[in-house]
């Protein structure tokens, strides 16, 4: 076995959890997959995963959320309540670090991802990079100057308010807090109650600009907020072919020339504001190994 030290990953979510070693360089060596059951069978199987590796320094986790991260709390690196049965108050951090005899990490899946992408992907080079998924559910992860984006406890940027377009939007909003809320409006889940349909079947030009529209409102949203000198937008809905472009002409609209950033007063520097995720499906797992690095 070789004596490189090596550090793990996971991206711990509902679903499944998907764990990864890679060496000091982020080359990853070697994937698993564990399906998200019990915290119990879950975790000893992460566990499983790693210690074979007995060269591990560190593991970070990206997990679902919400999770307490703040390390003075007696609940740090535990889920809280959450709707994934089974899962509220799971200790995520203590089972890991107890069972492999490392470091561990913990961010949320989406400031993972925001990570990943800040350190190997798109983000490359730049001081604050926002990385917003549109999935089943929406969610924003960042790095500000540098550092992962974190507080009172972490952005809940899907449940901003955006205006309802009343004249084609009859939707009342999915959300079980908030009703219209930015998620209630244009998460896949959203927009499956909205049309009756997944919104990866859904073809009809008119549901895309609507959604455009909103995720356009958060992109604008983020940009006054954050400030970020790149705006990373993935997650399953975000795959929609055109979705991005539709996005960005109707931020540049939006924003209206206001403030006089390059992105928001030259069309064609908007395409390099608002971009896909570089590393495709690997932001989240490449943020998890880094977020071990780090720990
Ligand atoms: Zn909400």
């Amino acid at each position: 076995m070789s004596a490189t030290p090596l550090y793990g990953g996971i991206e711990a979510g509902g679903t499944k959890w998907v764990c990864a070693v890679a060496d000091a360089g982020g080359r990853v060596l070697e994937t698993g997959v564990i399906p998200t059951t019990t915290p119990g069978t879950t975790i000893a199987g992460a566990v499983r995963f790693f210690r074979r590796h007995r060269t591990l320094r560190a593991v970070g986790v990206g997990s679902f959320g919400p999770v307490d991260l703040r390390p003075d709390s007696p609940a740090y690196g535990h889920i809280l309540a959450t709707p994934k049965p089974g899962w509220s108050h799971t200790d995520v951090v203590s089972p890991l670090r107890t069972a492999l005899g490392v470091p561990v990490g913990l961010d949320t899946d989406v400031n993972a991802a925001a990570l990943g992408e800040w350190r190997r992907g798109a983000g490359r080079g730049r001081e604050t990079v926002a990385y917003l998924t549109v999935g089943t559910g929406i969610g924003l992860g960042a790095v500000v100057n540098g550092r992962l984006l974190r507080g009172l406890l972490h952005p809940e940027f899907g449940h901003i308010r955006v205006p309802r377009d009343r004249t084609r939007d009859a939707f009342a909003g999915s959300c079980p807090f908030h009703g219209d809320c930015l998620e209630g409006l244009a998460s896949g889940e959203a927009m499956r109650q909205r049309w009756g349909r997944r919104a990866e079947d859904l073809d009809d030009p008119a549901v895309w600009e609507l959604e455009a529209g909103y995720l356009a409102h958060a992109v604008v949203n983020l940009t006054y907020v954050l400030s970020p000198e790149r705006i990373v937008i993935g997650g399953g809905v975000a795959k929609r072919p055109g979705l991005l472009s539709r996005i960005r002409a109707r931020a540049f609209d939006l924003a209206a020339g206001y403030p006089a950033a390059p992105a928001l007063t030259v069309r064609a520097a908007m395409d390099e504001y608002v971009v896909g995720p570089e590393l495709g499906d690997h932001s989240g797992i490449t943020g998890a190994i880094e977020l071990g690095m780090c720990s």
